[in-house]
C-alpha cells in the first residue's frame, strides 16, 4: 500500500481496488519511450507517474524502449534517456529492455493469427489501402487479398521476411472489422516493410512490427500489471486488447489513459524539439532553454524540483495546461533551500578603500548558507580595491533612507559579511561618468553593530577586485514569449523569444572558481546560477541562470 495520506489519483484508486481484489499482487508499471529524440517535461511527468507508483506500491518499474521504427530513432537517443531516468532519480528493475528483444516472438504471433485466419498480406498500395478503410462515416471495404487462404498468407508473409518485397509494397495486416466504428479495428498494420539497418537488431529484420502490434505483447511479455499512457490511445484500447485476447500471452496486462502533460509557454513534442535543435534555434538538445530534462538540468534545475512539479501537476483523466511558474516556483523554493550563497558583481563599479593597504589581505569568512551551518563557509578576501554593483551608489543624497538602501555619498552600508564602510570621494572620467567610489572602512564592524551614530542604509555584495575572478553569465529567459507557441501562427517558431539568451561578463568571488559542474548559487540579489555541468572550469567560470528571485514574468509590461 502507498504509505502517502493525499487524496488517491485515479490510478492509485485502481490499483488499491486491485490489490485488494487479488488480481495483482505485484504492481508493474512500465516507462516505453521511442528513442526518437531526448524527453522532456512531459514524459517527466509519465516517469514519474509509472515509477512513482512502483516505489509507493514496492512493485517494479521497467525501462523499456519502443523501438519499432528505425527511421528514426538512434543510440544517442537511448543513451540520453537511460541518462535522464537515472538522474530524475529512478532506477529501472533488471536490465534496458527494448521491443526490438521480442522481435522473434511478435514474428511468432504474427504467423499464429496468420495460421488461425486473424491475419493477412496485403499487397494493395498505401493508397488503395486509405481508401478502403473508409473514414468516421463511412464503412470500410474487405481487401481482394483478405480471404486468401492461410498457406498463401503465410508463404507471402515469409517472402516479405526475407526481403524479396519493396517497402510500402505490401504489408500484414490484422483481420478484425472493416466496418468497426472505430478506425483502429479496421484491419490494422501489424508489420511493415522497411529496409533499414536497426539500431539494436542491426540488419536481421526488414519488417517491423506497427506500435499496436507490439506494445500490449511487451506488456504481456514483461508481466506489467499497469500499463499507463496518454489519452491519445484509448481509442486504441479495444486493439490492444483484442491481440491479448488473440495470442497465446504469458499474462494480461491492463491499459489505463492519463492526460499528456502540457506546459504553457513552451513546447512539449519531439516533433517541435527536433525542430529547435536542427534549425539552430537552440544550440542542442540540452540548451538551458529546451524543456528537455537534459536541458532543464543544464539550466540548474534540480531533480527533486522536477519531481516536485510533476506532483503539482497531478494524474487527470482530461486535458489541461499545467502553469511553468509552477516548475518555476518549485525550483525557487529548492535552490532557496538548497544553494550555497555566494556573490557576483554583474556591473561593476571600482570602490577603493583608501584606509586599507596596497597589498593586505583581510580574509572573512561567511556562511554558505545563513540557515545551514552543515553546508560550510567559504572565504572571503577583503582587500583595498573591491567591485560593487553600479546600481547600488548614488551621489543622490536626496533619496530617504528607505527608499535607497544602499550606498550614498557621505554615508554608510554594510559590504555582506564584512566592514560597514563610508562612501567619502568619487572619481570621474572627461565624461563625468563615474569611475571609481573612495571610501574607508569602520574598524571593529566585521560581524559587529557600528559604534552609535553611525547607521548603515542596508547591506550590499561585493567582491574583491584584486582576488575575485571573472566569470561568464549566460542569462536565460523563456524560450517562447507566447502563453501557447503556435497559436494564432503557422509556426510555433514564430514565438520564440528573441530575448532569451544572452552573455554578461562578471566578477565572482574566488571561491566560485573551484565551484563543481552543475553546483547552484544563490548570487545575492541577483538570481540562481548553476557552473554549466559542461564548460565551466576554473580557469574559465561559466554560471548559467537558473531562476531570477522573484518572479518578475508576470509583473512584465505592467
Ligand atoms: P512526443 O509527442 O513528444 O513525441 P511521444 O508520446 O511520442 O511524445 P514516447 O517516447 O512515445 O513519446 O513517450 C514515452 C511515454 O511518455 C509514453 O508512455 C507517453 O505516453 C509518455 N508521454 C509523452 N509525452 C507526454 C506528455 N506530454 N505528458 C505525459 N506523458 C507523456
Ligand atoms: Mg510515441
Amino acid at each position: 500500500m502507498s504509505t502517502s495520506e493525499k487524496p488517491r489519483n485515479f490510478i492509485e484508486q485502481i490499483i488499491d481496488k486491485d490489490l485488494a481484489e487479488g488480481r495483482v499482487t505485484t504492481v508493474c508499471t512500465r516507462f516505453p519511450p521511442e528513442p526518437n529524440g531526448f524527453l522532456h517535461l512531459g514524459h517527466a511527468t509519465s516517469i514519474c507517474l509509472n515509477f512513482g507508483l512502483a516505489r509507493a506500491y514496492q512493485g517494479r518499474c521497467h525501462l523499456r524502449f519502443d523501438d519499432t521504427n528505425p527511421e528514426k530513432e538512434e543510440q544517442v537517443y537511448v543513451d540520453a534517456i537511460k541518462e535522464d531516468v537515472s538522474w530524475l532519480g529512478f532506477q529501472w528493475e533488471g536490465d534496458v529492455r527494448y521491443a526490438s528483444d521480442y522481435f522473434d516472438t511478435f514474428y511468432e504471433w504474427a504467423l499464429h493469427l496468420i495460421k488461425a485466419g486473424k491475419a493477412y498480406v496485403d499487397h494493395q498500395d498505401a493508397q488503395a489501402m486509405a481508401k478502403g478503410r473508409g473514414d468516421f462515416n463511412t464503412p470500410g471495404v474487405n481487401s481482394p487479398y483478405r480471404d486468401r487462404p492461410v498457406a498463401y498468407h503465410l508463404a507471402e508473409f515469409e517472402k516479405m521476411r526475407a526481403g524479396e518485397y519493396d517497402e510500402g509494397s505490401c504489408s500484414l495486416r490484422a483481420k478484425i472489422d472493416m466496418q468497426s466504428p472505430n478506425m483502429n479495428l479496421r484491419d490494422p498494420i501489424m508489420y511493415r516493410i522497411r529496409k533499414q539497418a536497426h539500431h539494436q537488431t542491426g540488419d536481421k529484420w526488414c519488417i517491423y512490427p506497427s506500435y499496436d502490434f507490439a506494445h500490449g505483447q511487451e506488456d504481456a511479455i514483461e508481466g506489467i500489471t499497469h500499463s499507463i499512457c496518454t489519452l491519445e490511445f484509448q481509442d486504441h484500447r479495444p486493439l490492444y486488447e483484442w491481440y491479448l485476447n488473440n495470442l497465446p500471452v504469458p499474462h494480461q496486462p491492463r491499459q489505463y489513459e492519463f492526460a499528456r502533460t502540457n506546459v504553457n509557454y513552451t513546447v512539449t513534442s519531439k516533433r517541435k524539439l527536433k525542430r529547435l535543435v536542427d534549425e539552430g534555434v537552440v544550440a542542442s538538445w540540452d540548451d538551458p532553454r529546451m524543456p528537455t530534462v537534459s536541458g532543464l538540468r543544464r539550466r540548474g534545475y534540480t531533480p527533486a524540483s522536477i519531481r516536485r512539479f510533476a506532483e503539482m501537476v497531478g494524474v487527470s483523466r482530461s486535458d489541461g495546461m499545467a502553469d511553468i511558474a509552477m516548475l518555476e516556483h518549485a525550483i525557487r523554493d529548492d535552490l532557496n533551500n538548497n544553494a550555497a550563497r555566494a556573490m557576483a558583481v554583474l556591473n561593476p563599479l571600482k570602490l577603493v578603500v583608501t584606509n586599507l593597504p596596497e597589498n593586505e589581505v583581510r580574509t572573512m569568512t561567511a556562511p554558505a548558507h545563513p540557515q545551514k551551518p552543515e553546508l560550510g563557509e567559504r572565504e572571503l578576501p577583503f582587500t583595498r580595491e573591491l567591485y560593487i554593483d553600479r546600481g547600488d551608489f548614488t551621489e543622490d543624497t536626496t533619496l530617504s533612507r528607505k527608499k535607497f538602501k544602499r550606498l550614498v555619498i557621505g554615508d554608510y552600508v554594510r559590504l555582506r559579511g564584512t566592514y560597514v564602510i563610508k562612501a567619502e570621494q568619487v572619481v570621474k572620467d572627461d565624461q563625468g561618468n563615474i569611475t571609481q567610489v573612495h571610501a574607508s572602512y569602520v574598524p571593529g564592524t566585521v560581524g559587529e553593530n557600528p559604534p552609535e551614530g553611525i547607521r548603515p542604509r542596508g547591506v550590499i555584495h561585493w567582491v574583491s577586485a584584486t582576488c575575485g575572478k571573472q566569470a561568464t553569465l549566460r542569462m536565460y529567459d523563456r524560450l517562447f514569449h507566447h502563453e501557447t507557441p503556435g497559436k494564432g501562427v503557422d509556426d510555433f517558431i514564430a514565438h520564440v523569444n528573441p530575448d532569451s539568451f544572452a552573455v554578461k561578463q562578471a566578477w565572482v568571488e574566488p571561491s566560485l572558481a573551484r565551484a563543481a559542474p552543475e553546483a547552484s548559487f544563490q548570487f545575492e540579489r541577483e538570481g540562481y546560477f548553476v557552473a554549466d555541468r559542461r564548460d565551466h572550469s576554473p580557469e574559465q567560470p561559466v554560471f548559467n541562470l537558473t531562476i531570477g528571485l522573484k518572479d518578475t514574468w508576470a509583473n512584465r509590461g505592467k
